[in-house]
């Protein structure tokens, strides 16, 4: 089913789940363990990544077509601009919708190891507006995007620059976007009213990212621009080497920030699994009133 239809039928806020191709058999087996465990909480789609410098196309085509053929959950590929011409990536659309697959999440995506910034390929597209415009030339996709409520690292002038693009992928014709994780829902909620006021309309959903290692989590979000509020650090610090309580902690946050988010109206959440099922079903335990 289109995303679009999905989030036009919904009368409740939704849950997605986010998953990465596994390089070996046995991540691939954990992965559809962990796929087969999420199905009994029900998620309205699942979505599959696309590696850095486009080095998963195979993987992600193949897991998102096996999800759509063998789960009947929705699928949502991910693709991105990086080392792929407008032709090359045709030709892969062209795999998708012979195979069925009826949503993208069009992404820029970050500039392949050894590369200190994004370049775009020759006779390829620089920015994920660029791409989104592309594919509703190429048919009838649904389109989801990312957008940040802290600021993309690179935006120069700060959240207000991803506003503006954000609307520019509403009317290159994205169909709704999802976020980077963040833990400052207050960031999200101006983000969203300053959203508001630029006339986006397309359903924000935030992204989850459950805390399993608070050592990497620290270490990921200073790359990728999310802020650690101080009181994540009150509370992460005391137990930041017992992974047990760290993940016991995690999934009480994470049920907390997503309760707030949903009784302040977010349509949605997207959670960033890692492959993992235990956080996610946890939390949607202790949130399920209002989902
Ligand atoms: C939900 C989600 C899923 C993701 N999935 C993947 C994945 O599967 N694979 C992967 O490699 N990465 C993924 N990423 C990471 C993403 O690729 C990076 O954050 C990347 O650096 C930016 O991608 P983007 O699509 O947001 O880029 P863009 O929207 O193109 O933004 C990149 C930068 O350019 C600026 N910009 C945007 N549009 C324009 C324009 N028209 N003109 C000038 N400047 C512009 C923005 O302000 C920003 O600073 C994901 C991120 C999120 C939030």
């Amino acid at each position: 089913m289109k995303l679009s239809e999905i989030l036009g039928a919904a009368t409740k806020p939704l849950f997605s789940c986010e998953f990465f191709p596994p390089k070996t058999d046995k991540g691939e087996e954990n992965l559809w363990n962990c796929l087969r465990e999420l199905q009994t909480i029900n998620p309205a789609y699942a979505s599959v990544t696309y590696g850095a410098g486009g080095t998963t196309q195979d993987r992600t085509k193949g897991i998102v077509t096996r999800i759509k053929d063998e789960t009947g959950l929705s699928a949502v590929a991910h693709l991105t601009c990086v080392g792929a011409s407008r032709d090359q990536l045709a030709d892969l659309l062209a795999d998708y919708r012979a195979a069925g697959i009826q949503n993208i999440l069009a992404l820029r995506g970050d500039a392949p190891e050894g590369m200190d910034h994004f370049q775009a390929t020759e006779g390829g597209f620089s920015h994920a507006t660029d791409l989104i415009a592309f594919l509703r030339e190429q048919g009838d996709f649904s389109i989801a995007c990312a957008t940040y409520p802290e600021g993309h690292p690179e935006s120069k002038g700060g959240v207000a620059d991803d506003i503006r693009y954000l609307k520019m992928k509403q009317d290159n014709g994205a169909d709704c976007a999802i976020t980077q994780y963040f833990f400052d829902n207050e960031a999200f909620f101006r983000f969203r009213d300053s959203c508001d006021k630029a006339g986006i309309t397309m359903p924000i959903i935030p992204g989850i990212m459950p805390i399993g290692n608070f050592d990497q989590i620290v270490r990921f979000s200073s790359m990728c621009g999310t802020s650690i509020p101080a009181w994540l650090h009150e509370k992460m610090d005391p137990v930041r080497e017992d992974l047990d309580a760290v993940a016991k902690l995690g999934i009480e946050l994470a049920a907390s920030q997503c309760r707030e988010l949903l009784e302040q109206g977010a349509p949605g959440l997207h959670f960033y699994t890692l492959n993992k099922s235990a956080a996610t079903i946890a939390i949607h335990g202790k949130i399920s009133d209002y989902l």
